[in-house]
């Protein structure tokens, strides 16, 4: 259901700024960002998905508590098949027992009141049961996590 040309680059552009209130005193934000082709998708959807993957680097950063900024880094790339967009934070990790978790409802590490823990549950939806694509984490406890979301061009 309304499935439209999705410019991947410009739906990163948009929800860095939604999420700039949330990073701007924690990370710089390095972008490198490739040229794309267009993807037919559920914009504002993958949109939430991408706020909710920034939101979560940026809390990630700030649950770390390291003197000076931290960096979020977000790279986009395409091949024949899919559009790919990853998501790297500096933030604290995410120990190697909760990987296989961080997809599931309600599960979240975050104080009462600050996280619902749906917000991965959903991107999984969005990006694996209503897109086709994917999404997966890689993460070193105390180095930083790096979301990627791949998006296939043609439906
Ligand atoms: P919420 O943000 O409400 O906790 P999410 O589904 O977005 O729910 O995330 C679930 C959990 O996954 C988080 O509580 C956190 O433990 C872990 N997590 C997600 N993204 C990151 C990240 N970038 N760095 C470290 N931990 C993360
Ligand atoms: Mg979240």
């Amino acid at each position: 259901n309304n499935f439209d040309a999705y410019d991947l680059n410009g739906g990163l552009e948009s929800t860095l700024l939604m999420a700039r209130n949330e990073i701007k005193y924690n990370a710089e934000v390095v972008k490198e960002l490739g040229n794309l082709p267009l993807i037919q998708a559920v914009g504002g959807s993958v949109n939430q998905v991408l706020l909710n993957i920034l939101v979560n680097a940026a809390q990630a950063i700030k649950a770390k508590q390291q003197s000076g900024m931290g960096r979020i880094r977000v790279k986009t790339y395409h091949d024949t098949a899919y559009v790919y967009c990853e998501i790297e934070d500096s933030g604290a990790g995410i120990p190697a027992d909760h990987l296989n978790k961080i997809f599931n409802p309600f599960f979240t590490t975050k104080p009462v009141g600050q996280g619902t823990g749906l917000g991965l549950s959903i991107s999984y939806d969005i990006i694996v049961n209503k897109h086709h694509g994917d999404i997966t984490v890689q993460s070193v406890l105390g180095e930083g996590t790096t979301f990627t979301v791949k998006l296939p061009i043609a439906q």
